[in-house]
Parts: C-alpha cells; sequence; structure tokens
C-alpha cells in the first residue's frame, strides 16, 4: 500500500470537524476535499502507469482502496461518498474505455478535477440524440452528489434505439444544476442535488464503452463494495464513541451496556469481514460472475443491517444524548442511516438468495491478495 496513510488519519478530526460544521446549511467539504487531493486521494485509483496507487483499477489495488474508503468514511462520510463516486466514474472508464479516454481522465485528475457517477433518474430521463458528429443531451439526474463540484459527470443516457450509454460530460460554473434533493436529513454534505442536461452537446469521444456495459454484470453488482467500505468507516467512528462516551460516563462497566459494546464490536467485525470478502471476490477474474455478483450483494445486505445494528446499540446504550445535536454521534447515525439507503434492496437479497440455493458462495482465502 502506497498511499499515506498516515496522514490521512492524522487527518480524519479535521475532517469531522469539517463535517459537523457542514450539516448545518448542508455546505459542500471543501476544505476535506482538498486534503484528500493534497493526499493524492484523487489519483489513487489511476493505474501505476498513469501516476496513481492502481486502487481498484490495477490486479491486487482492492485491500488498498478499501482502507482508503473506510478510513475516509471514518472521518466524514458525505466526503467518502464523494471520493466513492469519483473513484466509480474512473473505474467504469478503465475497465470500458479506451486508452485514450483513460489518459485523458488521468490528465485532468492529475490537474485537479473531481468525477462523479449520476444514473439516478427523474421523470425526466436523460436522453442522447445524434446531431451531425456531435450529441445532443435532454434531461435531468437526480441524486447526483457534487451536484455543483463534479467537474467531470460519467452519466448513463438513452440512445433514440432504447440502448444505454455512458457518456463524459465535463462540466463547468454554467450548469444548470441545485444543489439539494427536497433537504435530506443525513449526508447533507455531499451537495447531492440535480442537474439538468438539456441542450448540452458533447463530442462523440464523450461515448464511453458500448451499449449495456453500465449494467453488465458482475461489475454492476460488484462496485457497491466501495460503497460498503466508505459505511464501514462510519460503522468505525459510532463504535469507537459508543465506547468513549460510556467510559466517560462511568457506564461502560454495567453488564447490559457491556452487552451493547459487544453486539456492536460483533456488527463492526461481521461488516468488516463482508467487506474484505467482497472486495477480494470483485477482483477475482477467476470466479464466475453470478457467484461475484450475488456474494457482493449479501454483502451490501450484510453491511447495511451491520449499520443498523450499531445504530440501534448506540440509541439504547447512550439514550437521548445520542439525539442531541451537540453530540457527534447524533449527525453520524443521521449520516450513516441515509448512507445505507441503496437502491433495491428486496431484489439484492432476493436473487443473491436465489442463486445460492443451489450452490455455495466462493470462499477466497481472506489473507491472500487477489489473483488477476
Ligand atoms: C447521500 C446520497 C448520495 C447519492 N449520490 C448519488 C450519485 O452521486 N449518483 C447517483 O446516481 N445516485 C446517487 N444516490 C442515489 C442512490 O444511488 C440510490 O438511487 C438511492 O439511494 C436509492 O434509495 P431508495 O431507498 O430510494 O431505493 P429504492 O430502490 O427505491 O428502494 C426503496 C424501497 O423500495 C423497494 N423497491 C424498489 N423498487 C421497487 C419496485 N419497483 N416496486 C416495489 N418496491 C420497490 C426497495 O426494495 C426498498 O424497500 C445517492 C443517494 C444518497 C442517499
Amino acid at each position: 500500500m502506497t498511499f499515506p496513510f498516515e496522514s490521512l488519519k492524522n487527518s480524519l478530526p479535521d475532517l469531522e470537524a469539517e463535517a459537523a460544521e457542514n450539516d448545518r446549511d448542508s455546505s459542500f467539504p471543501t476544505a476535506g476535499l482538498a486534503c484528500l487531493r493534497d493526499l493524492g486521494a484523487l489519483c489513487a485509483p489511476l493505474p501505476k502507469t498513469l501516476g496513481g496507487c492502481g486502487f481498484g483499477t490495477d490486479p491486487g489495488g482492492g485491500p488498498g482502496l478499501l482502507h482508503l474508503l473506510r478510513l475516509t468514511g471514518e472521518g466524514n462520510l458525505s466526503l467518502g461518498r464523494l471520493l466513492e463516486g469519483h473513484i466509480n466514474a474512473v473505474r467504469l472508464i478503465a475497465r470500458y474505455g479506451t486508452s485514450a479516454q483513460l489518459q485523458k481522465a488521468s490528465t485532468d485528475i492529475l490537474g485537479g478535477a473531481l468525477f462523479g457517477i449520476w444514473v439516478t433518474e427523474t421523470t425526466n430521463p436523460v436522453h442522447i440524440t445524434p446531431d451531425g458528429a456531435t450529441f445532443l443531451l435532454h434531461g435531468e439526474k437526480m441524486f447526483a452528489s457534487g451536484a455543483l463540484h463534479v467537474t467531470r459527470a460519467l452519466i448513463t443516457a438513452e440512445t433514440p434505439d432504447g440502448e444505454t450509454r455512458m457518456l463524459l460530460v465535463p462540466l463547468d460554473a454554467n450548469r444548470k444544476a441545485s444543489p439539494a434533493v427536497g433537504g435530506l436529513c443525513g449526508m447533507r454534505g455531499a451537495g447531492t442535488g440535480s442537474c439538468d442536461f438539456t441542450g448540452i452537446r458533447v463530442a462523440s469521444d464523450a461515448l464511453t464503452g458500448h451499449p449495456g456495459d453500465y449494467l453488465r454484470q458482475p461489475e454492476f453488482s460488484a462496485g457497491a463494495w466501495r460503497g460498503m467500505a466508505v459505511a464501514l468507516g462510519g460503522i468505525d467512528r459510532l463504535v469507537t464513541l459508543l465506547r468513549d462516551q460510556l467510559v466517560s460516563r462511568a457506564r461502560d462497566a454495567n453488564p447490559y451496556q457491556r452487552t451493547r459494546i459487544g453486539e456492536a464490536l460483533i456488527a463492526q467485525e461481521t461488516a468488516a469481514l463482508w467487506t474484505r470478502k467482497a472486495a477480494l471476490v470483485a477482483d477475482d477474474k477467476t470466479l464466475p460472475p453470478g457467484d461475484v455478483a450475488a456474494t457482493i450483494n449479501l454483502a451490501r445486505i450484510a453491511v447495511e443491517r451491520a449499520g443498523l445494528d450499531v445504530i440501534e446499540r448506540v440509541q439504547r446504550s447512550l439514550g437521548l444524548s445520542a439525539f442531541v445535536k451537540t453530540n457527534v454521534v447524533e449527525r453520524i447515525m443521521r449520516d450513516l442511516s441515509t448512507y445505507l439507503r441503496q437502491p433495491a434492496p428486496d431484489e439484492t437479497l432476493a436473487e443473491a438468495a436465489g442463486w445460492f440455493t443451489q450452490r455455495d458462495l466462493p470462499q477466497p482465502d481472506l489473507h491472500v491478495t487477489p489473483k488477476p
């Protein structure tokens, strides 16, 4: 692992202080993002040959990426979401784009660009129409993290033939975006808003990959492990705060409180083990795609359950003090419970259960680096 993890660890108190400050007005984590940029976190997902650490793009880069996302989530879940979206976009360009597109993305990132992946549709989905040598966009995206700050948005759009394409849209200050969707109660610092692409024209080299690539398995499901890694960071922080606050109120030795501390630690470790397994399985090219997608879908639900269990233990252990705005726990619980709302959880569990009803889960060795 080449990333300066110690420096990131030392920055966590500053990231947390900014998250608390930003929560009030839904402000964007400008200082936190600058910190990540200075440390090289935005370049980390680039392949080593292009000046990155290969986190999520080179074979064996999974454990380093997990550590980066987990630590960032521990400091600020909203910042973690922004970093995760940036990394997701880079990963998709590396996976499906041309080498020229990846080279261009790396030049942009080294120059300070923030990427995002915006796929959630409104009632006015994004369409593209060929217009000479260019493409004309029409429609809107919602729940777009960093709506006012992402400078390269990888979006999905429908062609006149009904195909789904990915395209990378450069955005400047003239974008038609709004920073907040109806006032989210958690993750208020992720700048999650909507963006209207109507009237934007892009060159044909904006198209990334082939029709259907975005939904192609196992990549489509596998990418969810990175969101789990960020959520795991939030779980880590809540478990630390639970123990610290019980100790500072001299309530930690009570047997019922000890039971809850134990249960929270079990949930935290469950989330960590599933996330690690998901990261390894996502990188293992020897596994059948169905095994990869279904394992990561199970992991997603396991991490969601673990996060909800920890929130419940924190609430019962700290009581009303966990609901007081001045207690950092209150915001992190709101952020984590919002972040855990990922798409189609019922379908995710049911599909994975169906896949593994007549076959066993893969068992990667959790101590080895994944096979290329
Ligand atoms: C902080 C934050 C940042 C985000 N950033 C981005 C971003 O940058 N880019 C982006 O594209 N998206 C983003 N999203 C959106 C995110 O990816 C998901 O789309 C969103 O969180 C889905 O949540 P949901 O609970 O509404 O999911 P849903 O899938 O609507 O699930 C809600 C419930 O409905 C059930 N359900 C789902 N489908 C059906 C159906 N057809 N019939 C009946 N029941 C159904 C589910 O099982 C579940 O019980 C963000 C979300 C958050 C919270």
